[in-house]
């Protein structure tokens, strides 16, 4: 029996790739979702196509062209995507080995590299007391003389991963930082002090994307907690109906190119699918301000956003192994195909990568952690996993080594 560990809606099950295809949504859907969404995290909710869309509403909101903004440097391009679109300039800060996450010593660095271009920057804090408050500039890596003044921090609890919440909240605080929390990998998860991940930050952006917590293949949603610097505008438009499409068949298409597998014409058909774009990978779902999502993923994302448990975390379980490549034809050898693992790369995936002037020096954590990780859903049952991780087990990096 093979085993597919990524993508191909592996976590429907025959019955949910069903109800996903026949679903039918009303504005109804929409507009009980955003009420759950309000509920749930006390702000106002705006539903977006996904994810990126979100995040980049956040970003405008809450920032000016050309403010800094802290984000965590081991991520996802969508984030990176939405940063540009708002004008922003990302400074990423480098992550832990332990989970992922930029720890408070990456931030302190982030600091004590401003003690020196501190002075640089001409534009005084436009949020007054900053007689406490040390304002945070970074050197700007695209226009690599100008300095850029840091006004937001993203909080991205990798792969469902805590950060500590304590850390950064002072940390924000005490450089006047606007919070933005993203949730595209940690819905439902529970931070060490029992908050509830999206309940802490001044905006809280949610995906619907393949293999998210909430998953309804595409779709995204923003909730703005604490009021905005600026107006934003709702998205309004529909989906247009190849987007529509493509998210509703996904599942079905999935578990064709599943079966075909079996005669070794699933990678096939996929390719096909692909190049037709009749499937579309997930980091090339495009950035969308204008559009809402489709109202059935609504009202699936609404289900799913009820039935979210700190229990299901973290959303995938990760390791640095020797050796990635021989593992993972050992793995695909015992039926594992773990290839799309999160993340390939700092700014994840490979194709993009080279846009994003990553700065691997600064960030040697983020640049080993990239070569070195696989990492498996936990969706799947325990005697699923089981096999795959006896086999990771014979590659692990061995502590002190
Ligand atoms: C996937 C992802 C998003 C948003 O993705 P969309 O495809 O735009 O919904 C945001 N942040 C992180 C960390 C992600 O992995």
């Amino acid at each position: 029996m093979k085993h597919y560990f990524l993508g191909l809606a592996a976590n429907y099950s025959l019955g949910e790739r069903i109800i996903h295809t026949f679903a039918v949504g009303t504005k109804r859907d929409c507009e009980n979702l955003a009420a759950g969404l309000e509920k749930k995290y006390r702000g106002k909710a705006i539903l977006c196509k996904n994810g990126r869309s979100a995040l980049a509403l956040a970003f405008k909101a809450y920032f000016e062209p050309g403010d800094g903004v802290i984000v965590n440097g081991f991520t996802c391009y969508a984030v990176y995507e939405a940063i540009k679109a708002a004008k922003l300039v990302p400074v990423f800060a480098d992550i832990s080995k332990d989970d992922l996450n930029y720890s408070i010593k990456t931030l302190m660095a982030l600091d004590t590299e401003s003690e020196v271009s501190r002075h640089a920057s001409s534009r005084p804090s436009s949020r007054g007391s900053s007689l406490t408050r040390s304002p945070l500039v970074a050197k700007c890596l695209e226009t690599s003389n100008s300095c850029v003044q840091i006004r937001g921090i993203i909080i991205q609890n990798t792969l469902g991963n805590p950060v500590d919440i304590k850390a950064v909240e002072k940390f924000a605080k005490e450089h006047d930082l606007v919070i933005i929390e993203d949730l595209a990998h940690c819905a439902g998860m529970k931070y060490r002090d029992g908050r509830e991940a999206g309940t802490v930050g001044a905006a809280t952006a949610l995906s619907f994307g393949k293999d998210k917590s909430i998953d309804t293949i595409s779709g995204g949603a923003l909730v703005l907690r604490a009021p905005s610097k600026h107006e934003i505008k709702a998205p309004e438009k529909l989906p247009k109906l190849s987007d529509h499409l493509r998210a509703r068949f996904y599942p079905l298409f999935g578990i064709t190119c599943r079966g075909l597998s079996y005669i070794n014409l699933g990678g096939a058909l996929m390719r096909l699918l692909i190049k037709i774009h009749w499937v579309e990978k997930s980091a090339d779902n495009s950035l969308d301000l204008e559009r809402k999502p489709s109202k059935f993923e609504a009202k699936l994302a609404l289900k799913q956003l009820k039935s979210l448990r700190a229990s299901k975390m973290p959303l995938r379980e990760f390791y640095l192994v020797e050796d990635r490549l021989k593992l993972l034809k050992e793995l695909k050898k015992a039926g594992f195909y773990l290839d799309g693992f999160w993340y390939e790369r700092p700014v994840s995936p490979r194709r993009y990568y080279n846009k994003v002037h990553f700065p691997e020096e600064k960030c040697p954590n983020a640049t080993f952690v990239a070569e070195h990780i696989v990492n498996l859903p936990r969706h799947y049952k325990e005697v699923k996993l089981a096999p795959a991780r006896k086999i990771i087990k014979k590659y692990l990096i061995e502590e002190g080594k």
